[in-house]
């Protein structure tokens, strides 16, 4: 390997909207449509589109959740032998399933990975180390980042956030079925209105279902934006990336 002092990558960067971004998938993301477990297909899909994405020079960490399999909060509440924060580990080693099958799907779209780990599982990823997650995408690896922040009792919102800081990412990108941040459920009520912007005090004073509320205090103390989209929309993850008007744009004011 050549020990030649590696591009930063800013030169097919300065073009880019975002420069590096944390895009945060639902366990569910990668399931069929009953939302469980993981299919070939779904993960095949997301991939090929953050192809697209990545081929823009827009560095990549992904944050993947696990609800796909199993949520800890949910799961304790079901099953009384298993203590709540036994059940958020479970939930962690859950996003590490995940984790190493987006890894596949993506390197089978030609595309250079490393999954790092909040949790240390050094036969199957790294542990996240926040430089050597840096140096990866500097690298133009894509880095997924499981096992959440590795503390029970928060979700993967709460990561993405935590980990866009860390990175210095532009923007968190919230990937979700629906087309944005609703005034009401879209998919149970047809009347709710799409919000294109609002402020983190908006999404706190309506109780906006958007990330959870670390996760939203975090952006907010920050001043870090985030982009609810839909990333089942051919493309929409790239538009995204490219910084176009997808979905609800959240940030310590409204978008003009
Ligand atoms: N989890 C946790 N700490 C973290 C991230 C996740 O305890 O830092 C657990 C938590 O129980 C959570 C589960 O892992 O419910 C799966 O993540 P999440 O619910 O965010 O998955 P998603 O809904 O995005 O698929």
């Amino acid at each position: 390997m050549s020990d030649a002092p590696q591009s930063d990558g800013s030169d097919v960067q300065s073009h880019l909207h975002y420069k590096r971004v944390v895009l945060k998938l639902s366990g569910e993301s990668l399931a069929d449509s009953g939302g469980r477990g993981i299919s070939g297909e779904e993960s095949g899909e997301i991939a090929r589109q953050i192809k697209l994405a990545h081929d823009t020079g827009c560095q990549i960490a992904i944050v993947i959740g696990g609800g796909n399999i199993l949520r800890g909060a949910q799961f304790s509440g079901s099953n009384s032998m298993v203590h709540e924060a036994t059940a958020h580990y479970m939930g962690m080693l859950a996003t590490i399933i995940n984790s190493l099958a987006m890894q596949d799907a993506l390197e089978a779209h030609g595309l250079q990975t490393r999954v790092m780990s909040a949790i240390p599982t050094d036969k199957i990823a790294e542990t996240f180390i926040r430089r050597r997650a840096l140096r990866h995408l500097n690298r133009g690896r894509i880095v997924i980042l499981a096992a959440g922040i590795g503390n029970p009792f928060v979700t993967t919102d709460t990561a993405a956030a935590q980990r866009a800081l860390e990175i210095e990412a532009d923007v968190v990108l919230k990937a979700t079925r629906v087309d944005g941040v609703y005034s009401d459920d879209p998919e149970k009520n047809p009347h709710a209105v799409l919000y294109e912007s609002l402020t983190y005090s908006d999404v706190m004073e309506k109780n906006l279902r958007v990330m959870d509320a670390t996760a939203i205090a975090l952006c907010s103390e920050h001043k870090k934006p985030i982009v609810v989209f839909n990333f089942k929309k051919n493309g929409n993850i790239v538009r995204a990336i490219s910084g176009e008007n997808v979905g609800t744009w959240i940030g310590a004011e409204k978008k003009n």
